[in-house]
């Protein structure tokens, strides 16, 4: 854990519009609770029974947004309290939190996953599926799900044009989708891209969330 580098991270991120999901996958309750008595009230897992845990064990005024791979038999477990699922990347998978989130009572958010990285091991969308998922009547029917925006990862690769590339090509992914489906929304306006090695090139890309893990808990 460290403070310090937390502290200044939010100093760095303040003249952006971008907001600090703190990434706590691994790390122990206490460790959370320490972040969160210093000002920081979002926290990203990503798997569903660490998560349901922490939440369990923790102060309730939390937002928990889940950024790994959901499975659809696992819906269920988060549809109560989430506050945001980053990692959409199926139609199947959106009707599934559509129908937990009806269960519940609630509208969840979400962002669809977009496929950017040179990795064969990265989730996502392809620009054509998420095209095509968003001009479906299946989803015109969903009603208790809300896409957000978007949210991809870059290659994990130390070459900083690269990743800049691969950042301005979902920024422009994400315009063109504003513009077609979600003009008249406002609620889609994010754009969650940038890690700890990336972030910084991230900001500069229009990022609105950034999940940073590493730089302020530590390594896992
Ligand atoms: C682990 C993880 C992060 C944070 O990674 P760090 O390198 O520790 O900052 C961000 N996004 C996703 C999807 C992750 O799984």
């Amino acid at each position: 854990m460290n403070t310090e580098k937390y502290k200044q991270l939010i100093a760095e991120i303040k003249p952006f519009i971008a907001k600090l999901i703190a990434v706590s996958k691994t790390k122990p309750a206490e460790d959370i609770l320490q972040f969160y008595n210093i000002g920081q009230k979002i926290f990203g897992e990503n798997k569903v029974q660490e998560m349901v845990s922490k939440y369990e064990a923790l102060p309730k005024d939390i937002e928990w947004h889940l950024i790994g791979h959901l499975q659809t038999n696992k819906v269920k477990f988060i549809a109560p309290f989430v506050s945001m699922v980053h990692s959409v990347d199926s139609l199947k998978l959106l009707q599934e939190i559509n129908t937990h989130a009806k269960k519940n009572n609630r509208i969840i958010d979400c962002l669809l996953q977009i496929f950017i990285a040179d990795e064969e091991t990265k989730f996502g969308l392809s620009k054509e599926e998420l095209l095509q998922l968003l001009s479906s009547k299946e989803f015109s029917l969903l009603k208790n799900i809300r896409i957000c925006g978007l949210m991809g990862m870059a290659t994990n690769i130390d070459d900083e044009k690269k990743i800049s590339n691969e950042f301005s090509q979902l920024k422009k992914l994400f315009d063109v989708v504003k513009q077609k489906y979600f003009s008249s929304e406002s609620s889609f306006k994010e754009l969650s891209i940038g890690m700890s090695s990336d972030y910084k090139i991230a900001l500069q890309h229009g990022a609105t969330l950034i999940r940073v893990g590493s730089i302020i808990f530590g390594e896992r």
